[in-house]
């Protein structure tokens, strides 16, 4: 039977057992979309780097005889909507039937269900085979629970996948969790391993994108790319991953400096969201380099690098899913805020913010504490529009996709879900910054002063913060003691907070 299979430009999972197939009748689409370049402002290395990696993708399937339909977006059948595309396809070759892997993001499974629908020959739906939980396993775990802890579910996941326990089924290194021992400041030592081997030019895929006129944020050195767009690069990313950063990997896994963009983060997201990369064999693979050096490397870190993947990976998924599709609308704290202006340039005294924005914009890339505790804190303490926000997450990252850029964004980092993702509100002054970073010794604001013209603006913003939304986190007890401190303070403190905070509100671009 003639069939049509669909492979999105996020399901390039290799060990699919689509591929194990020898069928001379199934073919493969594969198709750059205006679709997909235009439902946000995407950071051109993001655009490119799927690009990338869906060209090499149809290449390597090809090399195996697979038939092959690949649409650049230059392509002269190409609809640019893949509806179309797949009406089209089905209409000139004269397919019998129609396959899809199930899509990540929720407007993708509606697009494909209609499509189903709306086609008149059978679709077949599959799973990607790419996480290690279904959908809605979060959803059935934390069934009758009022809080979804991350912590619950990670725990089971290690139970259930077997991953650091020891034989009587208690956790390796006595207990489970070693998030205390990963807050570390990085002074300059140790060295950070930065060779990664391998520059790719995109110099084709850029000027066709140009050619084209899809619009892009961002910079990109077209001669020069470094994200793993292949298999093999993936690959050796992650060795080089094991190799040379998991040994300091969880002691600075908070810690952010003003030279460096990686620090000893993995920079594996894009091969995992692309599916490059599986989950499992990231974890096994990371383990089994801990195990055979197990004399030089503490269990704090292979343990802080399994929680994000094993846990906030596969449970950020599951969130998403349970809460869509009225999660993308949510505002519990009522923030109203424009985005700022240097969101878009980095064009800020703040030199924390400068730096984090400057780093996403360079590199499509920050690193989980930049985007949650200096972009995502500064959107929230602003009291930015959760919409405002997520559209630059949504955007400006390399892996940023809804199904895990949304919970990030709209529930752990701003809050905006009232507390599904998050016990409390990821909120901090100057000082957080200041204790992980270097950033303030070079800052035109002073971390330590509240109120003067020389007040690092975060100081006012936070009890700002905490005053505004006061009814609002009043019965949460992890806020029992800002509240208490606030009380504590005298009018004229508040007051002076409150002058300061609103100026900056008003017009954050002056800062
Ligand atoms: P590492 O620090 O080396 O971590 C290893 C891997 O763990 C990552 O590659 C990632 O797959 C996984 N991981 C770590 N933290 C998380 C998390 N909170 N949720 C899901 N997976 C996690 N991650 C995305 O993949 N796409 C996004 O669009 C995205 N948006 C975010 C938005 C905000 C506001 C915040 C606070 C975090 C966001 N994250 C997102 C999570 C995290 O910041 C990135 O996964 C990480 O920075 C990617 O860099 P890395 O590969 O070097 O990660
Ligand atoms: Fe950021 Fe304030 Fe430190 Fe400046 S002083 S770097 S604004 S935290």
């Amino acid at each position: 039977m003639k069939r049509l299979r669909l492979v999105l430009g996020d399901q390039l999972n290799h060990n699919h057992s689509w591929y194990r197939d020898d069928d001379a009748e199934t073919w493969y689409f594969i198709a750059e979309m205006r679709q997909e370049t235009d439902y946000a402002s995407h950071h051109i290395q993001k655009v490119v780097a799927f690009f990338e990696a869906m060209a090499e993708f149809a290449a390597w399937l090809k090399v195996r005889g697979k038939n092959v339909i690949h649409y650049t977006l230059d392509h002269p059948e190409n609809s640019q909507n893949l509806g179309t595309n797949i009406a089209g396809l089905v209409a000139k070759h004269q397919f019998a039937c129609f396959q899809y892997q199930l899509p990540d993001e929720y407007r993708l499974d509606q697009q494909l269900a209609q499509l189903a629908d709306d086609l008149s020959i059978p679709t077949e739906v599959f799973d990607s085979e790419h996480f290690l939980t279904e959908r809605n396993a979060l959803s059935k775990f934390f069934e009758g629970k009022k809080t979804l802890l991350m912590e619950s579910f990670y725990r089971h996941m290690r139970k259930q996948h077997d991953i650091l326990l020891t034989s009587a089924g208690e956790p390796e290194g006595g207990q489970w969790n070693f998030d205390q021992s990963n807050r570390k400041k990085w002074t300059g030592s140790p060295e950070i391993p930065h060779a990664r081997g391998f520059r790719k030019n995109v110099t084709a895929t850029v000027a066709r994108l140009e050619h084209c006129g899809v619009k892009t944020i961002g910079a990109i050195d077209p001669q020069q790319f470094s994200w793993p767009t292949s298999r093999e690069d993936a690959l050796a990313v992650l060795r080089h991953f094991c190799s040379a950063l998991l040994p300091h990997f969880g002691d600075y896994q908070d810690a952010m400096h003003d030279r460096e963009v990686y620090l000893f983060h993995s920079r594996l997201s894009f091969a995992l969201n692309s599916k490059l990369l599986h989950p499992q064999e990231v974890i096994d693979k990371a383990i089994a380099h801990w195990r055979a050096h197990q004399s030089e490397i503490d269990i704090s870190q292979i343990e802080g690098f399994v929680r994000q993947i094993l846990g906030w990976r596969e449970y950020m998924r599951g969130i998403y899913w349970k809460a869509m599709p009225d999660y993308r609308r949510c505002n519990r704290l009522h923030n109203h805020r424009p985005l700022p202006e240097f969101y878009w340039s980095g064009n800020t005294q703040m030199n924390c913010l400068h730096h984090a924005i400057r780093n996403s914009l360079d590199n499509a890339y920050a690193h989980h504490i930049q985007r949650l505790m200096i972009t995502g804190n500064f959107a929230l303490l602003a009291q930015v529009h959760p919409d405002q926000v997520e559209a630059w997450y949504l955007g400006i990252y390399i892996d940023a996709i809804e199904w895990v850029e949304m919970p990030n964004t709209r529930g752990m980092s701003q809050f905006a879900d009232g507390g599904l993702v998050a016990t409390k509100p990821y909120v901090s002054s100057g000082s957080y910054i200041h204790k992980m970073s270097n950033y303030c010794e070079s800052c035109r604001y002073n971390v330590k002063e509240r109120t003067s013209d020389e007040a690092c603006p975060f100081n006012s913003l936070y009890w700002h913060f905490i005053e505004e939304k006061r009814e609002r986190l009043a019965h949460n007890p992890r806020m029992s003691m800002m509240l208490h401190q606030l009380d504590k303070m005298s009018d004229a403190d508040r007051k002076a907070l409150r002058t300061r905070a609103r100026q900056i509100i008003q017009n954050p671009d002056k800062f």
